[in-house]
Order: C-alpha cells, then structure tokens, then sequence
C-alpha cells in the first residue's frame, strides 16, 4: 500500500469520527457519511482514538462482528498494520473475553494490530490482575470501551457448575461461582447437563464482571461516570459466530 493510499485512508477514518463527534454527517458539500466511524485498515492513531465516542467504539466492534458473520472481512495487511503501530498504540477498546479457541476477539470482531486491548482468562472474569490491566488500557492507553465478552458452550462455565476439581483450576473456576449462585431455578439440575442453565450462569456471569468492574475498579467507574468510556457486555455464539450485545 502506498502511503498515499495510507494518508487517505487515515484521513478517511479521521473524517468519520469527526462527523460523529459533530453529530451530523450532512454539511452543505460534504457526502453524508454513516452516523458513526467506519472502520478501514488504518492502525488507530492518537487523533482518530481521541477523537471516538464510547458509542462509537461500541458500534466498531458491533460493525466488525456483523462483518465476520456475513463472511465480509476487512482483509487488512497485517504487516502493514505492524509497521504502523511499532512505535507506539491507540486501541480503542479493551476486551475481557474467555481463552476458549473458539472466541478470539480480535477475529470475531474483525479486529487488526493495534485496534483492541484483549484479556482473557477462563471464564471471562476480573480480578485485581485483569482490573489492573484494564485500568492500564482506559486510563493510561487511552481505550473508550470495556466490553466483556462471554460465550455459549463455555468449559470453564460448565466446570463452575459441576464444582470442578482440578489443580489451580478450582481457585480459577471460583470466580465464576458468584454466578451460578445466582441463578435461580433450574433446580431438577443444575449441572452442566442443563444447557439451559449453562447459559443462564454464562449470561450472570458477564453481568457480575460488569458490576465487579464498576465496584472494584474506583478509576474506571469514575471514567465511566463522566462518560470518558463505557462498560458493556456482549455473548458471543460459537455456533453461529455473531455476538449479542446487552
Ligand atoms: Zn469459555
């Protein structure tokens, strides 16, 4: 890629989420562009994550699941984008999503080098190390968006609810306990037989790591009290690809 094409793609990314943060993409002369940033494979740069909304970071990654579902990625140069970031990032976003193969953020949300922060652990939960790394990503980095990713089908959700034992696996799966706690019902079975009850704990699970979030991060809640990023979830389907947001 030229870096002609490079600047006009860049300046392309600028323009649309200026016209977002102006609230109107129809000036007088200018084309209407769509009510929110466009993603294209220029890295993010300083101005363009300083200039995105939380909204906006949130419909980036809406935008890159559907792209990934309807089988129309963006196809970017990775190398390309490994040149443009080695000196230094500005994601727009930073991620807690589960280790499972299948639920990599950055594919499943059509993602390139430099774009998200992502941590995962087993579970999708926080703890002090994850809370800490995503203070690092908000506060320091300057990411828009916590988005917490759960997914159907989760091992680690069925093995919170069979009380798995298993080395360093069972003080791992306790963090994800709270959640079956807290769903009711199902009491005929609440093993990992249930599938409905499975993903009733996976769904608890994301809204208790949002709440952890605010409760024990003072940084990011006070962030996002002032609406400098904002707290969301999402439940990603394994067997379909596309990814609901809450
Ligand atoms: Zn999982």
């Amino acid at each position: 890629m030229t870096t002609l094409e490079n600047d006009r793609r860049r300046f392309l990314k600028r323009a649309g989420t200026s016209l977002l943060l102006a609230g109107c993409g129809c000036a007088i002369g200018l084309p209407v562009r769509p009510a929110h940033a466009v993603q294209s494979c220029a890295a993010q740069t300083r101005e363009s994550q300083a200039a995105m909304t939380p909204e906006a970071a949130l419909q980036l990654l809406k935008d890159g699941n559907a792209r990934f579902v309807e089988g129309k990625l963006l196809s970017c140069d990775l190398m390309e984008q490994v040149r443009s970031t080695g000196t230094g990032q500005h994601p727009f976003a930073a991620l807690v999503g589960c280790i499972d193969s299948r639920a990599s953020n950055e594919l499943i949300f059509d993602q390139g080098i430099g774009d998200i922060f992502s941590a995962r652990v087993a579970g999708n939960f926080v703890n002090d190390d994850m809370l800490g790394s995503l203070e690092f990503a908000c506060a320091a980095a300057g990411a828009k968006l916590v988005l917490v990713v759960g997914h159907t089908e989760c091992g680690a959700v069925k093995g919170a609810c069979d009380d798995v034992v298993l080395g360093n696996l069972t003080q791992t799966l306790a963090n994800i306990k709270p959640a079956v706690a807290a769903v009711s019902g199902f009491e005929s079975d609440r093993s990992s037989k249930n599938a409905d009850f499975v993903q009733a704990v996976a769904d608890k699970n994301v809204e208790l790591t949002i709440e952890r979030i605010r409760l024990r991060s003072l940084i990011l809640r006070k962030m996002a009290e002032k609406g400098d990023i904002a707290l969301a979830g999402a439940m990603y389907d394994v067997h379909t690809g596309r990814a609901t947001f809450m």
